[in-house]
Formats: structure tokens, C-alpha cells, sequence
């Protein structure tokens, strides 16, 4: 048996010294490596070549980066709008809705779990610090790898048994959050001051998983929390596979 199945993992575009390049964290590809799978990273490309993407592909990884322009959720820019990506954008839903409907196992982080709720009818907290009532600090000035604050998952819930706990305590870069919840999924994850941490599909036709910190930089803490969320991704993308 093959012991590297590919999964496909989501970019953006920056332009860095003059020229337009694809960029996505290392620290993404590395965690996908470590967990026994080979990440095959997916240049933004039109919306109507999601659905080609991931033919070959076992799973999608949507990764963190841009706030989603609130005009896709019909709610006018806030001031604190942070830098937003059309392109991404348009790509991003129709890789979620094309991943649905396959039923592709999906590991949605940051940014990604964002626009999957967004593509599925729900809406983003476009400003934490100043929508939310008593919140807490989301995006401090720490560490990638620190654990900052602690998060209630759902008992029983897909995410509380890959972790293999109800009360991690996990790290924090996002100024955004989900806001409604989309009426598919399920909150299954939620901080101290009531932001959605965590969401998930929550029937069996799917593996999804969405989660708003980035076990991506926890892979190798030495909590097992975040290396038994991608260890749970890699058994049910290789059970999707047929091997030879
Ligand atoms: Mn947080």
C-alpha cells in the first residue's frame, strides 16, 4: 500500500518582490507530511475549476489568510475590514460546494472555516474587538505556537473525538470569527466569551471538521490535541482511497 495519499491544500496570491507568487504557510504542508499524507498545493484558480481540483485528490485542506468580503454575506464593509481577495474568494466557496457534494473529506482552518460557512448561508463577526460584547483577546501579539485560551467542545461531537478532548486550550491569530452558524452545519466549539471556535457537517455523508485556531502550528506540541485532529483526517482520507 501506498503509505501517501494526496490531499489538495488551499493558496493565496501575494505579490512579493514585484511579482504576483502563490503563497500558503509551510507550516500547513508540513503538519499534512507529518500526518501521512502528501499536500498538493492548489494554485487559486476560476470557480468553475473547482469541481476538476479535486479529481485525484482524497481531501481538501482550506488554509488561513484574508477576511472574506462581508459582501458575500450581504453585510456592508466594517471599518476594521481587514485586506480581502475576490479571486480567493470565488474559488474558495465553489472548492467548498464541490467538496460537498463529492463528499471529500475537509479539514476547514482559520480563514477556512470562515468561507465554508460563509458558502453554506452563513455570516462572519467581521471585527471581534469592537462586535463583540466582553470578548477575549483573539489576536494578541504572542507566539503561533502559544495556547492562549481555552475552548468548550461539544461532547461526542467528529471534532471532540478527534482531539480526544473536550477543553483544549488552543492559540489565536483571527480578528474575524463565524458569526450565524450556517443552517447545515453544527457549533461544536466555542471560547470562553461565546466565539464560534469550532463547526463541523454533522451527519455521516461527510466528514467536515472546521476549526478556528491553527493546529497546523500545534502538530508538534506537546499536547496530542491538534495531532489527533490531522491523524483523524489522514484514517478518513485514506479510508475514502482504494489502494492497490
Ligand atoms: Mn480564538
Amino acid at each position: 500500500m501506498h503509505p501517501l495519499v494526496p490531499v489538495a491544500v488551499t493558496a493565496t496570491t501575494e505579490i512579493i518582490r514585484g511579482a504576483l507568487r502563490l503563497r500558503v504557510n509551510v507550516a500547513y504542508t508540513q503538519a499534512l507530511r507529518g500526518a501521512g499524507l502528501l499536500p498538493l498545493v492548489l494554485p487559486v484558480l476560476a470557480p468553475e475549476d473547482a469541481d476538476a481540483a479535486l479529481d485525484g485528490v482524497a481531501g481538501l485542506v482550506l488554509t488561513g489568510g484574508e477576511d472574506v468580503d462581508p459582501a458575500r454575506y450581504g453585510t456592508a464593509p466594517h471599518p476594521k475590514l481587514g485586506d480581502v481577495h475576490a479571486g480567493r474568494d470565488a474559488f474558495e466557496i465553489a472548492l467548498v460546494q464541490a467538496a460537498r457534494a463529492r463528499g471529500l473529506p475537509t479539514l476547514a482552518i482559520c480563514r477556512g472555516v470562515q468561507i465554508l460557512n460563509v458558502a453554506l448561508g452563513g455570516t462572519l463577526v467581521q471585527d471581534i474587538a469592537t462586535e463583540w460584547s466582553n470578548p477575549i483577546v483573539h489576536d494578541g501579539d504572542w507566539a503561533r505556537k502559544a495556547r492562549v485560551h481555552e475552548v468548550e467542545v461539544t461532547p461526542g461531537s467528529r471534532l471532540a473525538r478527534a482531539l480526544g478532548t473536550e477543553r483544549p486550550v488552543v492559540n489565536s491569530m483571527h480578528h474575524q470569527a463565524v458569526g450565524t452558524v450556517a443552517p447545515s452545519l453544527a457549533m461544536v466549539a466555542r471560547a470562553p466569551d461565546g466565539i464560534v471556535e469550532g463547526v463541523e457537517w454533522p451527519t455521516d455523508d461527510w466528514w467536515m471538521v472546521g476549526v478556528q485556531w491553527h493546529p497546523e502550528e500545534l502538530w508538534a506540541s506537546d499536547e496530542p490535541w491538534d495531532r489527533n485532529l490531522f491523524a483523524a483526517f489522514t484514517e478518513v482520507v485514506r479510508r475514502g482511497v482504494t489502494v492497490s
